[in-house]
């Protein structure tokens, strides 16, 4: 039975002598209850507002390629850019400027193969830009995507088996290997987003046995098999050339499959638990407040920001109103970090 159903004929109120009407909000002196009181000027809506978004929750995900003084905006993505790992650092700042602490980087190689070997090396796109971010701007968090899909050539986030199958437990080596890669580079929290079985605590050892104890994970706990990634795909071109991701990432019909997923990667030392998109999954986000002990992200990916720019770009919504609405809907639900491509945009909208 849905708790939440009124019943049809609600009892006459048993508690109240003199409560003449069992419906609530109406007495005899017409309408007792007027909620509009406090939303009847701005000042009072402003002090009556439950949730907050400030620049500080806010993480800049931002694509890093090889190369020098490259700036190239990314058709799927208008707004956002791929940058070289020195150019980055001056986008960087100017988020900071904003008032956005915290980015997460994508590494866009140059080469790929089978299993993404370039993913873990010391001079790829990722390990450079968090080097020279670390280095121009000490205080700015730098968290770092780990996966493999950007680096393999058929474009899965792990090994593949002879019989197209992605392969759990050689992935979670390599992912290891990766993570242990931005680590040395001096990233602060490394972001697995493969979404394969044991992968957090492979990583949590791996850091540990390397002497990076204090660096910190942010798991991509509950990420779905989603169409909302369509953008992020050409932008990083990490479509997979065959099959799907729906053998590791999560059924979008599934809720209590992210409280399994996000209690099994607490246990195995996540610092930070993330859901994935964030718009269609309020209610994963507002389940995993709940439970969790840990600061909870959601990540409003490529697709929800491009509906955004579409839309307003035909004239048909505001932006500025519709970003914002959307940060605030998903901080109502519970996150308490948003990754956003708006980071900077919403900052400076947020600040004035
Ligand atoms: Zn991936």
């Amino acid at each position: 039975m849905n708790r939440n159903r009124v019943p049809d004929n609600p009892p006459p109120c048993q508690e109240h002598t003199g409560c003449r009407s069992p419906e609530p909000g109406i007495s005899g002196d017409r309408f007792a209850q007027r909620p509009r009181r406090m939303r009847r000027t701005p000042a009072l809506r402003r002090l009556a507002a439950q949730t907050r978004v400030h620049p500080h929750q806010l993480i800049y995900p931002i694509f890093v390629g090889l190369g020098r003084g490259q700036c190239q905006e990314l058709d799927s993505l208008p707004g956002q850019s791929r940058w070289s790992p020195d150019t980055l650092a001056a986008e960087a700042a100017r988020a900071w400027e904003a008032g956005v602490q915290a980015i997460l980087l994508f590494g866009v190689p140059d080469g790929k193969d089978d299993t993404g070997t370039e993913a873990a090396t010391p001079k790829g796109p990722v390990q450079q830009a968090v080097r020279e971010l670390k280095r121009q701007l000490p205080e700015l968090v730098v968290m770092t995507d780990v996966c493999l899909c950007a680096y393999t050539g058929h474009g899965h986030c792990g090994v593949v088996g002879k019989d197209g199958e992605v392969l759990n437990d050689p992935t979670v080596d390599l992912l290891a290997r990766v993570a242990l890669s931005h680590a040395e580079a001096g990233a602060d929290l490394v972001a697995p987003s493969d979404m394969m079985d044991g992968r957090v605590g492979a990583i949590r050892k791996a850091l540990d046995a390397g002497g990076f104890t204090g660096t910190g994970i942010m798991a991509y706990s509950a990420k779905y098999a989603s169409a909302f990634y369509g953008p992020f795909r050409e932008a990083v071109d990490s479509a997979p050339q065959f099959g799907d991701r729906r053998s590791y990432q999560m059924d979008p019909a599934n809720r209590k499959e992210a409280l399994r997923e996000a209690l099994l990667d607490a246990d195995e030392g996540a610092d930070i638990i993330m859901v994935k998109p964030a718009l269609p999954y309020l209610d994963v986000i507002a389940d995993l407040q709940e439970r969790l002990d840990r600061p909870i992200a959601a990540y409003s990916v490529s697709g929800e920001y491009a509906m955004i720019k579409a839309a307003a770009g035909r004239g048909w919504m505001d932006e500025r109103a519709a970003a914002l609405e959307s940060l605030t809907s998903i901080a109502r639900a519970g996150a308490d970090l948003i990754i956003t491509y708006y980071a900077v945009e919403a900052a400076r909208w947020l600040n004035e």
